[in-house]
C-alpha cells in the first residue's frame, strides 16, 4: 500500500518548533511560578518573625515600664500603708494615668485590701483569695501571673510587686490586673499594628492560654495541637507554614517574650499571602507575550527558509525530463549543507539521464552499421520539412546486383561495401543533407533547398565514385539512382520518395550504374 504523506517539511519543522517553543515557554512561566510562590511564602514567613520578633520587644519593654512603674510606686507605698487616701490616690493613678492596668490594687500582707481602683470594684476591706493574689503573697517578688478568673469573674492577669519597709519586713504588695476580655494595654499594644490585608495576632500563656486575639471570643481559648504554639512553649523563635485548627493554610511567625513566658504569633493565610501571585504572573505573561510571538513568528519564517529549498528541489526533480529541469535545479538557492548537497546529486543525476536519454534517442535514429540516419530517422525529418514547408531533393540510391556481390564474397564484405557507399554519400553531401539507410541495400539522400539537377549531380557524383572504385577486390560494384524533388515532383511527402523509387527502377531498368529523375 503506498503512503502518501500529508505533512511537508515546513509543516512538520513548524509543529515541532512550535512543540519545542510552547513546551518551553510553559516550563519557564511554570517555574517562575514556583519560583515566584516560594519567594512569596518565604517573604511572608521572614516578615511574619520580624513582625513576632519586634512585637515581643514593644511587650518585653511594656511589661519592664509595667514593673518599674509599680515598683516606683512600691517605694512610695512603703512609708504610706497606714495613709488610705494615699494608697487611693496610687491605684487611682495607676489605673487612670498610665492606663497599663485595668484596675490597681494595695494589698496587705495578710490578703486585705487597702486600696482599690476603680472604686467601684467595691474590694475595699475585703480579703482577696484569688490565684493571682496568693501567688504575689506566696512568693513576695515582681510577677506576672498566669491568666485567672479574679474575685470579679474576669480572666485577668495580674502583675505585682511587693512592698517592703526599710528594715526590710515584709508589708504586702501593690498591683495591677490587665483585663484579658476587655479593652486592655495588649489592645494597645496589638492592635494598632492590626494589618488590613488579613495578617493577624495572637498571644498565648506559657499554659496555651490565648491572652490577646483579634477574636474577643477566643480568649480564653487553650490552642493545642498547634506546632507553632508547641514551639513557643519550647522557647524557640521562628517561621512555619502550618494548618490551623480551622483548616485554614497559614504563614506563621513567632516569638517568645521571655520575661512572662507569653508567646506572640503573627500570621497569615495563605491564600491572602498568594493573592499578588496571580497578578504577578499575569505581569511576566504580559511582559514575556511579544517575545513569543516574535520567536513564533521566527520560527514560521525560519521553517520557510529550510523548507524552500527542499521543496524546489523536489518541484524541479518531478520535471526531470524536460530541457528545463536543470536549469531550475540550478537556480534552487541550496544554502545549508544537505539542500546543497541534494542539489549536487540531483544536478549529476539529471546531467546523466540527459545523456542517457540524448544516446538513446540518437541510438533509436541511427543505423549501427553505416552511422547514417535510419528510417525512423529519415521519417521524422520528413514531417519536419514539411511543416516547415522547407523544399527538398530526395535521391533513392541501391546496389546493383548486390545479391551476387554477398554470394560471390561473403556477407561481411557485402557489409563494408554498403559502409564505403555510406563514406561516397558523405563525401558528396553538405553538413545540410540527410543521409539515410532506408533498407538494406537501399539508401536516400535528402538535399534541403536542393533543385532537382542539383540533386542529380550529386546523385551522379555518388554514382560515379562508386562505379569501378569501391574496392581492390571487388571493382564491379556499381549503384542506381534515382531523383526527384518536393513539392515539384509530388504534393504529398510520401509520394515523393516513391517517384524516386519509380525513378530508381526505371534506372535499374536502363541497365543500372545510371541515375534517372522524374
Ligand atoms: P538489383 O541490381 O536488382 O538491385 O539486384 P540485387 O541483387 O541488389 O537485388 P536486391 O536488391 O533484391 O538484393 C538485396 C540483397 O541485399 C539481398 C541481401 O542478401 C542483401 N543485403 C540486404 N541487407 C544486407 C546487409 O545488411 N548486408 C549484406 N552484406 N547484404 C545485405
Ligand atoms: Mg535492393
Ligand atoms: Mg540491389
Amino acid at each position: 500500500m503506498r503512503i502518501h504523506p500529508r505533512l511537508d517539511l515546513r509543516r512538520l519543522i513548524l509543529l515541532l518548533s512550535l512543540a519545542v517553543a510552547l513546551f518551553s515557554f510553559f516550563n519557564s512561566f511554570h517555574a517562575s511560578y514556583r519560583t515566584q510562590r516560594d519567594l512569596l511564602i518565604d517573604h511572608t514567613l521572614e516578615s511574619n518573625r520580624v513582625y513576632a520578633a519586634k512585637l515581643r520587644q514593644s511587650a518585653e519593654q511594656l511589661l519592664g515600664n509595667m514593673h518599674q512603674q509599680l515598683a516606683y510606686s512600691a517605694g512610695l507605698l512603703a512609708e504610706r500603708m497606714s495613709q488610705p487616701e494615699r494608697l487611693a490616690g496610687e491605684t487611682e493613678r495607676l489605673t487612670r494615668q498610665s492606663r497599663h492596668f485595668n484596675s490597681a490594687f494595695v494589698v496587705r500582707h495578710d490578703g486585705k485590701v487597702l486600696a482599690a481602683s476603680p472604686e467601684s470594684l467595691g474590694l475595699l476591706g475585703q480579703r482577696l483569695d484569688s490565684a493571682g493574689a496568693r501567688e504575689a503573697l506566696d512568693k513576695r517578688r515582681p510577677l506576672i501571673s498566669d491568666p485567672y478568673i479574679s474575685a470579679k469573674n474576669r480572666l485577668v492577669v495580674f502583675v505585682s510587686q511587693p512592698i517592703f519597709a526599710a528594715d526590710g519586713s515584709y508589708l504586702g504588695y501593690v498591683g495591677g490586673s490587665i483585663y484579658l476580655q476587655h479593652e486592655n494595654i495588649l489592645h494597645s499594644l496589638l492592635g494598632e499594628h492590626f494589618y488590613q490585608d488579613g495578617s493577624y495576632l495572637y498571644v498565648i500563656d506559657r499554659n496555651r492560654r490565648l491572652i490577646y486575639h483579634q477574636d474577643q471570643e477566643r480568649v480564653g481559648e487553650i490552642a493545642s495541637g498547634n506546632p507553632v504554639v508547641e514551639r513557643l512553649i519550647r522557647g524557640e523563635e521562628g517561621s512555619q507554614a502550618l494548618t490551623n485548627s480551622r483548616g485554614v493554610e497559614m504563614l506563621a511567625g513567632f516569638a517568645p517574650v521571655a520575661a512572662s513566658g507569653w508567646g506572640i504569633v503573627a500570621q497569615r493565610p495563605l491564600d491572602l499571602a498568594l493573592q499578588e501571585l496571580d497578578g504577578l504572573m499575569l505581569n511576566i505573561l504580559r511582559l514575556s507575550l511579544p517575545l513569543l510571538l516574535l520567536s513564533l513568528a521566527g520560527i514560521w519564517w525560519l521553517s520557510q527558509l529550510i523548507s524552500r529549498p527542499l521543496w524546489q528541489l523536489a518541484k524541479s526533480a518531478q520535471q526531470w525530463d524536460t530541457e528545463a529541469s536543470p536549469e531550475q535545479v540550478r537556480r534552487v538557492r541550496a544554502w545549508y549543507f544537505e539542500a546543497d548537497q541534494l542539489k549536487r546529486a540531483i544536478l549529476a543525476s539529471l546531467a546523466l539521464i540527459h545523456q542517457r536519454l540524448g544516446r538513446l534517442s540518437q541510438e533509436s535514429l541511427t543505423d549501427p552499421l553505416t552511422g547514417l540516419g535510419n528510417r525512423r530517422c529519415l521519417q521524422a525529418q520528413l514531417e519536419g520539412w514539411e511543416q516547415q514547408r522547407q523544399s527538398f531533393a530526395v535521391i533513392a540510391l541501391d546496389i546493383d546486383h548486390f545479391k551476387q556481390v554477398n554470394d560471390n564474397h561473403g556477407h561481411e564484405f557485402g557489409d563494408r561495401v554498403l559502409q564505403h557507399l555510406a563514406q561516397q554519400m558523405s563525401d558528396c553531401s553538405r553538413a545540410s543533407d540527410l543521409l539515410c539507410r532506408s533498407g538494406g541495400e537501399e539508401f536516400v539522400m535528402l538535399l534541403p533547398g536542393a533543385s532537382l539537377e542539383a540533386a542529380r549531380q550529386v546523385a551522379e557524383r555518388v554514382r560515379a565514385r562508386m562505379g569501378g572504385t569501391c574496392c581492390e577486390e571487388c571493382p564491379s560494384v556499381t549503384v542506381s539512382a534515382g531523383v526527384a524533388h518536393w513539392p515539384d515532383s509530388a504534393a504529398a511527402v510520401e509520394e515523393v520518395l516513391k517517384r524516386a523509387d519509380d525513378a530508381l527502377y526505371r534506372a535499374k531498368h536502363a541497365g543500372r550504374n545510371r541515375v534517372e529523375m522524374v
